[in-house]
């Protein structure tokens, strides 16, 4: 049965991904299950999207409940969920108005749009170039793989959209050498993501904010991997006492129903008017119920506090390994966005993983990153570093021989 899925999806499915050997059915918690009896401690989760775990009771009822009484309609008309996730996203956060889209990719569409029509409406059609960094990412449409500063994800698709200046992470000069006249906003990550876990430096974030002020620039965070409580905070930005302009948001927002957001600040949100931007799905009730769900849980049910302190208790055992093993540069990240910067392999160490029972990712071929539901506990931690413990353990016995 399962190689059957796996010969046919390989026939039929475009080759985009390089999807490792198992089918998998069904969840709870932070457990998956594949067809063939497999059990895995989920430490990837949709890959920081199911941040309540699979299969949340609440997030199950609210669907089935909100799919009976209407999944669909369109924008032209209110609707009470939608209103009702706003209001609270407003309330949580700097914003002042949220724009609901369907994706990371569709919240950065948007901001980008936002920053440009900002400054046309100022009578400042000449700022457009937005600065970004290099390792970011902001998704795989044709204008946010121009923002993203990986060659990876850009070969083979130029032309790139026009107006991206892309800078090193964690320089502050850099980035007031490239500043012209011509620049409208700096648009990064707060902590890098898919770029391998790489946390701000300390006052980088807040020099980026003063040079805002001084330059007039509009500040970007993509907090689509940052977000919904995966560093500890519900936003990442709280860490850095500074607020940006602009947020984007998707990924945990509804704990895997397709859903995204731009959040603004009202004087920068004035520049979206009827006509300006549009999304189908956007905010459709099914999608908006799920989310609001989760966000209550995220406070309600202290998972934002088990985030915090499962996170520190996770990064201490990372650290205990990284005193055992040379070949661990670094541990890197904040509440359970946490990563191991290795200077070897580590796509290798995730399948060995993965055939003793646990899903964990790797990104940039050499940082292994952790990024479990955020109601993980202390037992399914522990489990996780023996494992590492003995895959790292035979990995350095055979680079002794
Ligand atoms: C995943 C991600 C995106 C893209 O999100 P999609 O939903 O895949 O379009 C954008 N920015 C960041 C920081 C991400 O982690």
């Amino acid at each position: 049965m399962t190689n059957d899925v796996i010969e046919k999806a390989d026939k039929v499915m475009a080759a985009t991904y390089s999807r490792f050997p198992i089918v998998l059915t069904q969840g709870e918690g932070c457990t998956l299950y594949d067809e063939t009896g497999g059990t895995y401690t989920d430490f990837v989760a949709g890959i920081a999207v199911c941040n309540l775990g699979h299969a949340h009771p609440g997030i199950a009822r609210a669907i089935a409940d909100q799919a009976r009484r209407l999944v669909h309609v369109s924008n032209l008309y209110y609707t009470e969920p939608q209103t009702a996730l706003a209001e609270w996203l407003v309330e949580h956060s700097f914003a002042d108005r949220v724009f609901f889209c369907n994706s990371g990719a569709e919240a950065n569409e948007a901001a980008i749009k936002l920053v440009r029509k900002y400054f046309k409406d100022r009578g400042a059609p000449e700022r457009f170039r937005i600065i970004t960094m290099e390792g970011s990412f902001h998704g795989r449409t044709i204008a946010t793989l121009s923002a993203t500063g990986q060659a990876k994800i850009q070969k083979g698709f130029e032309p790139l959209v026009e107006g991206f200046d892309i800078v090193p992470f964690n320089d502050l000069d850099a980035v007031q050498d490239v500043i012209t006249g011509q620049t409208c906003a700096i648009m990064l990550e707060p902590i890098q993501g898919e770029g391998g876990v790489r946390c701000p430096a300390s006052g980088y974030l807040e020099g980026l904010r003063n040079l805002c002020d001084q330059e007039r620039l509009l500040l970007v965070f993509d907090e689509v991997q940052t977000g919904m409580g995966r560093t500890g905070k519900l936003f990442a930005y709280e860490h850095f006492g500074m607020t940006p302009d602009i947020m984007t948001l998707a990924k945990a927002l509804a704990n895997g129903l397709p859903m995204g957001a731009m959040l603004a600040k009202e004087r920068v949100a004035a520049s979206f008017t009827p006509g300006s931007h549009a999304s189908t799905f956007g905010g459709t009730p099914l999608v908006a119920t799920a989310a609001l769900t989760v966000v209550k849980a995220l406070v309600e049910e202290g998972v934002l506090r088990n985030c915090e302190r499962v996170g520190q208790y996770f990064k201490d055992r990372l650290l205990d390994l990284k005193s055992k093993y040379a070949f661990i540069q670094e541990v890197r990240g904040k509440g359970l966005l946490l990563g191991l910067d290795l200077d070897c392999d580590g796509v290798s160490i995730v399948k060995t993983c993965m055939e003793r029972g646990f899903l964990i990712n790797c990104t940039q071929e050499h940082i292994l990153r952790f990024i479990p539901p955020l109601i993980i506990q202390e037992g399914q931690i522990d489990s996780l570093i023996v494992c590492l413990d003995a895959v790292f353990q035979n990995l350095s016995n055979k680079s002794k021989k």
